[in-house]
């Protein structure tokens, strides 16, 4: 029996996160700039320090998934340097960015474990555990 494949539908939306350091700040408001004045997006604040499974300082960008033939490609050629994770949001935030994400220049490693724990205290509370 083949596998069951997942339905794109899941898919509620995207995150753009842009990563960047003490070096590289100016770089990442420039691509901030250029988000900000053409996408439909909610821009996330900065984080100079890594929070969640974000091993360096990022911001956020979140999309829906109609923006996403227009904003990727814009960061493809756009990203002066900068590591960038596309993550799809599902019901699963695990698979979401351990499995599924594509990622621009390099690939971080994020704190999945950390994430793992996340989603089981939040689906502790939830069910009201
Ligand atoms: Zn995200």
């Amino acid at each position: 029996m083949p596998l069951a494949h997942r339905d794109a539908s899941e898919i509620t939306g995207y995150h753009a996160h842009i990563y960047y350091d003490a070096d590289t700040r100016d770089e990442a408001r420039s691509v901030r700039l250029g988000i900000e004045t053409r996408f439909t997006c909610i821009l996330g604040r900065w984080h100079d320090q890594p929070v969640g499974p974000h091993p360096k300082a990022m911001y956020q960008v979140a999309f829906e998934p109609d923006e996403f033939p227009r904003i990727v490609p814009w960061l493809m050629i756009n990203r002066r340097g900068l590591d960038i994770l596309i993550h799809p949001n599902t019901a699963d935030p695990v698979e979401d960015h351990d499995i599924s994400p594509i990622w621009l220049g390099n690939k971080l490693d994020l704190d999945i474990d950390s994430l793992r724990q996340f989603t089981i205290e939040r689906a502790k509370k939830i069910a009201g555990d």
